[in-house]
């Protein structure tokens, strides 16, 4: 037995997944970065997937996750629509590690329809044409990449703004039947700076030209100092729509998807 398995629970697949999420949380506060990576690898029985976009917080969890060799999957949604420097920095992280991350990418006939019906950047017509555009080139490509996966382990951390206030470090993620993890849940942005200056992890060039959090290329911009974290996303929207659906509350995603399909329809019409 590992020092790790005298705090974590043993895998367990008729484990009832609040009862394993609560465990987990409650053992993470006595645990380094390292050890909560490899903590939920070896309390969740089944595949565990790593999304990452290549951001701080992505390659601070990276570096925990690639420097153990843990047997996590690694995958990024290449909407398509992402920086030069997003894939530099992919490419560097795979050099760096010697592991391939794997791509999910539009579905084909989803794609053509999409622009068909809206345009290049009809995204920015309104929050539903958004929202499809984000279903579309991201959403979608996440359900694929989590198909089957036990666990989810996301970059998200609880001071990134309001939305995401109440994260934990494993919550149950019942929409999706997988248990989300979310190493970072109690990291600043600062701590997370530090970590990969001090693992010398490759971190995108953006983010010294002031791109706090960077998504897609035409709905990211640099926020000036001061502003909230998540401000340079889709800024031309009310404050608060700074979301793409990936980590929406589950009770709102069905209610998201007829938005989404209602402004596909009418750009079509
Ligand atoms: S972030 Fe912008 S370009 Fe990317 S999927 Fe969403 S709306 Fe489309």
């Amino acid at each position: 037995m590992t020092a790790l398995s005298a705090i974590v629970p043993r895998p367990d697949a008729t484990q009832d997944p609040a009862v394993l999420a609560r465990r987990l949380s409650a053992a993470a506060n006595s645990l380094d970065l390292f050890e909560r990576v490899a903590a939920a690898r070896e309390a969740i029985a089944g595949p565990l997937v790593f999304t990452t976009s290549f951001g701080l917080e992505d390659q601070t969890i990276g570096h925990a996750i690639l420097s153990q060799n843990l047997d996590i999957d690694l995958v990024t949604l290449d909407t398509g629509r992402l920086f030069a420097e997003t894939h530099d920095v992919w490419a560097e992280t795979e050099r760096r590690y010697g592991r391939r991350i794997q791509a999910v990418v539009p579905e084909r006939a989803a794609l053509e329809s999409l622009i068909e019906a809206q345009g290049a950047n009809g995204f920015r017509a309104s929050v539903a044409a958004r929202q499809a555009c984000c279903h579309v080139r991201k959403v979608e490509l996440l359900n694929r990449a989590l198909e089957g996966a036990a666990g989810w382990i996301t970059g998200l951390r609880a001071d990134q703004s309001q939305h995401r206030a109440e994260v934990s470090f494993a919550e149950v993620d019942s929409a999706r039947g997988l248990i989300k993890i979310n190493p970072l849940f109690d990291w600043t942005r600062e701590r997370a700076d530090a970590f990969t200056r001090e693992h010398d992890v490759p971190v995108n060039t953006l983010h010294a030209a002031g791109f706090l959090s960077i998504g897609c290329a035409p709905c990211t911009r640099a926020v000036q100092p001061g502003e909230p974290e998540r401000a340079g996303r889709w800024w031309w929207e009310d404050e608060g729509k700074s979301e793409c659906g990936l980590h929406a509350n589950p009770l709102h995603m069905a209610a998201r998807k007829v938005l989404e399909e209602s402004a596909l329809e009418s750009a079509k019409s």
